[in-house]
Parts: structure tokens; C-alpha cells; sequence
């Protein structure tokens, strides 16, 4: 049996990767909408052969409870908007993925996490790394100490974005600017190579070259991490120029993988040569993964969870303290 995915949000990750992923899956199948714009409705009903009755709205979305072709839906708006829709799935009974950052604060990941849990149903991220082999090697790689302990690593995510107009722009919607977009890319890197959770973290803002497009949320940040193992890594995200790279210098090599965290091919390389692994649909792999252990009956594996994404927003907003207070913050408190 295949699952019943309902996507919410029919932006551009849901056009372009996640409903082609969906007629790859083996696992579960694209049976629903829910979107605000009607014409898109009809777009999608012919594109995908979907019948009228599970196209749903924002308002009438609450009705898809009684609906036995959806059992799992998947949130695609703006990060401002996953904690609203959430807890609206949850609470009509269904499974829930929600797509990265997993909201704009701790407080709204937890409501997210609570609904879940109150319903019965299991939430998961869209970390779809985590079913990429590129990604599950160099994590094997680093928390193996295959080539002994990480000394430094460098795990940075950034591009130019266009339209200033667009929601990622603006605060209220997005949370910030590149760090909630990419950087949280960078921050997973970093988090998954060596296995452990940051200590503390320092931060820097650059001086804004185009102020007048970056008025709301900041253009490009640095930041550090030190972990327990004495590993340090040092990153950076940005809107107004391109970075992809997850490097790690170990006491016995190094390995690295460039591009490191966009749809694919990743490419990646170590002090012994290339890695060779198999390209993936990464949205597939990752939609099919999920479930794969939904159908099973089983929990989710907690790397890829709402308690994941939780950890990740209060890191994201520990990065920002740092920045805006120059001071170094401790984590383990
Ligand atoms: P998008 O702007 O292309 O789409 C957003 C959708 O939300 C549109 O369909 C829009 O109509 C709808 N929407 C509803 N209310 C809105 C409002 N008030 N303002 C703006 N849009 C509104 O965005 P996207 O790139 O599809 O991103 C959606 C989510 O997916 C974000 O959380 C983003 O971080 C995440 N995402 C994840 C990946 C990934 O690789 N995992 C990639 C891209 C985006």
C-alpha cells in the first residue's frame, strides 16, 4: 500500500520537487492539495489526476479529517505558517511532514511537537539529507573517526537570491534572512559530520553591501561552533553570493563534499580519493523513507523529527544573540 501525501502550499519546492518526486515514490503517492489560489487547483487536478474531492482550501482544510485517501500531509508554506498548519493536520488525525526551518521559534516548534504527540501522529522535518548517500557517508565518515578526530570543519550554504519582494525577505515571515533559509543547512552539516551538539557559539554580521534590499534580515553571517570533542567549525550563509561546502580536517586526512547541500548530484572527496555513491531523488528518498517506517508501524528515527528541528531553531536563534550581542553564548545551559 501506498501512502496518501496531501501537500500544503503549492509553491515552488512543491511544483518543482516535491510533486515530480511523487511519481517516483514507492512508498506513498500524491492523493491531495490544499492551496489558496483556485487556478492552481485546476492546474494540479489535470496535471496529477487528482479527483475534486481532495482539493482542500485554507479555510474547509479541517474536513480532510474525514478523508481516507490522505493519511499523511506535508506542509510547504512559508516558515512563518508551519506551526498554524501543523497543529491543523495534527489535530485532524494525520501524520505530519513539515518542511524546514520547522518554525520561526522554539516556542512554536514546541506547540507543533505537542499537537503531534497529542494526536498520536508522528512529525517529521524536511531533512532530506538524511536519506542522501553522499550525506550518509561523510556523517559514517566523521562520527567513525574514519580518519581520526575532527579537528576543524568549514559547513557554509548561501546563494544570490532575486525577487526582494519575495516572503524569504521579510522578517515576520521568514524569521530571518539566509541563516533560516540555507544556514540551518550548514548548522545540520556541522551537527551531523560530528555527531555531537555545539557548546557555544560566536557570531558576526557583514556590513551590508546592498542595505537597501537587505532592510529587514541580514545579507551574510558568520559563525562558530565549538563542539565537546574539541572540533570547532566555522560557517557562513548568504543571499547575495553562492556557497556550498561541508569540509572536514581530521588528525589522519580530511573529506569534504562541494556542492554539499542542494538537490543534486552532491560530489564529494576525501584525502584517499573520490566518493562514489549512488545518485538519489533526494525529496523521494526522503518522502519514501518516512513512509516506509509510517507504514511499518514504527517511530520515526529521531534525526530527522520534530525534536530535531526544535534543536536547530533554538541554534538558529542562538546564532542571531551571538551576532547581535558580540559575545560568545554558551549552549549547554
Ligand atoms: P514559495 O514562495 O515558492 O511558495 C510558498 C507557497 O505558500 C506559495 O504557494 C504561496 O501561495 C503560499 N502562501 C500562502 N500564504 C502565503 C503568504 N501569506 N505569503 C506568501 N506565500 C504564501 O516557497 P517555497 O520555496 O516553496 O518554500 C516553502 C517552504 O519550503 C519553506 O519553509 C522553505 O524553507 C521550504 N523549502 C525547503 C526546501 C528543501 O530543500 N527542503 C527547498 C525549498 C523550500
Amino acid at each position: 500500500r501506498k501512502l496518501g501525501v496531501a501537500l500544503v502550499g503549492l509553491g515552488s519546492y512543491s511544483k518543482n520537487q516535491l510533486a515530480p518526486a511523487l511519481q517516483q515514490t514507492k512508498n506513498c503517492r500524491l492523493a491531495g492539495i490544499v492551496t489558496g489560489t483556485p487556478s492552481k487547483a485546476e492546474e494540479w487536478m489535470k496535471k496529477y489526476d487528482i479527483p475534486k474531492a481532495n482539493v482542500y482550501d485554507y479555510k474547509n482544510f479541517e474536513q480532510i479529517a474525514d478523508n481516507k485517501d490522505i493519511d499523511v500531509i506535508y506542509v510547504v508554506l512559508p516558515n512563518s505558517m508551519h506551526e498554524e498548519f501543523v497543529v491543523r493536520a495534527a489535530q485532524a488525525g494525520k501524520h505530519v511532514i513539515c518542511e524546514k526551518p520547522m518554525a520561526i521559534t522554539p516556542k512554536a516548534c514546541q506547540n507543533m511537537i505537542d499537537a503531534c504527540k497529542k494526536a498520536g501522529k508522528q512529525l517529521a522535518i524536511g531533512y532530506r539529507l538524511h536519506y542522501e548517500p553522499f550525506t550518509q557517508e561523510v556523517m559514517r565518515l566523521g562520527q567513525q573517526k574514519v580518519f581520526g578526530p575532527i579537528k576543524f570543519m568549514e559547513s557554509s550554504d548561501g546563494f544570490r537570491i532575486g525577487d526582494p519582494t519575495q516572503w524569504r525577505m521579510k522578517k515576520s515571515m521568514a524569521g530571518g534572512g539566509p541563516l533560516m533559509d540555507v544556514g540551518i543547512y550548514a548548522i545540520q552539516g556541522a551537527r551531523y559530520v560530528t555527531g555531537e551538539e555545539p557548546l557555544s557559539v560566536t557570531a558576526q554580521f557583514s556590513p551590508k553591501t546592498e542595505p537597501q534590499k537587505f532592510k529587514d534580515v541580514e545579507e551574510t553571517l558568520f559563525w562558530q561552533f565549538q563542539f565537546p570533542s574539541g572540533a570547532v567549525c566555522n560557517s557562513s550563509t548568504s543571499y547575495t553570493a553562492g556557497v556550498e561546502r561541508l569540509y572536514a580536517s581530521c588528525q589522519d586526512g580530511w573529506f569534504e563534499l562541494s556542492p554539499a547541500f542542494g538537490y543534486g548530484p552532491l560530489k564529494g572527496r576525501t584525502s584517499k580519493g573520490p566518493i562514489e555513491k549512488p545518485i538519489v531523488n533526494h525529496q523521494a528518498s526522503h518522502m519514501d523513507g518516512v513512509c516506509k517506517d509510517l507504514l511499518d508501524g514504527k517511530q520515526l528515527p529521531a534525526h530527522i523529527t520534530g525534536e530535531e528541528g526544535i534543536r536547530d531553531v533554538r541554534l538558529l536563534q542562538a546564532i542571531y544573540r551571538a551576532a547581535e550581542t558580540g559575545r560568545k553564548i554558551d549552549l549547554k545551559a
